[in-house]
């Protein structure tokens, strides 16, 4: 990475709205993951590489996808609802792939570290900023098989929905006695028409 932890740090609370632990724990865990699948350049050389799956909506997701570069719109970035503070990273031209999760332990460790700041808060946000990776996270190398569907590029398939008329693309259709309707047709809409 060209950019310092510092400058990736600064840049990703910036994004996000504000410094917190989850900033710290998030561009560590995306530097760990792009070390790990031998991603060098993010953002330039290896961007079209990089796959970033992960596995909750706090935080730390913005400061994955602000060092990486990974996004919803430029589908690099998926958010699978596991709840669990853990991102896998892919490198869609080697297949070699790395899931990093947080140690829970983390959260008592950091007392060792700054053991002056009494707010456990303030003290988290400090400690994991030089604690050694190790304490912070657990990694492994696995195997991921992504769908077509679910890469970057363009749809793969673009369908109307019969029963009310909208487009569906990227294979999210449904199949109902032969016809292809859309999820919130085949019973998982979220809202309500209101006239
Ligand atoms: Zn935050
Ligand atoms: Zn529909």
């Amino acid at each position: 990475m060209k950019e310092s932890f510092a400058e990736l740090l600064e840049v990703s609370a910036k994004i996000h709205g504000h410094l917190c632990a989850g900033q710290v724990i998030g561009v560590r865990m995306a530097l760990l993951g792009l070390r790990l699948t031998g991603i060098d350049d993010p953002k330039g050389a290896d961007r079209k590489k990089l796959y970033v799956i992960v596995e909750i909506d706090r935080c730390a997701t913005d400061a994955i996808q602000s060092v990486t570069g990974c996004s919803l719109g430029k589908r690099s970035l998926r958010w699978l609802d596991f709840g669990i503070m853990a991102a896998t990273f892919v490198n869609l031209a080697t297949g070699k792939a790395a899931r990093v999760t947080a140690r829970e332990e983390a959260r008592e460790l950091s007392a060792k570290y700054c053991p002056e700041l009494a707010d456990k808060y303030q003290r988290q946000l400090e400690a994991y900023r030089i604690m050694p990776e190790e304490e912070l996270f657990t990694a492994q190398e696995v195997r991921v098989s992504i769908p077509d569907c679910d890469l970057p590029g363009r749809p793969i398939r673009r369908v109307q929905c019969v029963q009310c008329g909208d487009y569906v693309q990227d294979c999210r259709e449904t199949e109902r006695d032969g016809q292809l309707i859309c999820r919130a047709c085949a019973g998982r809409r979220y809202w309500q028409a209101v006239r």
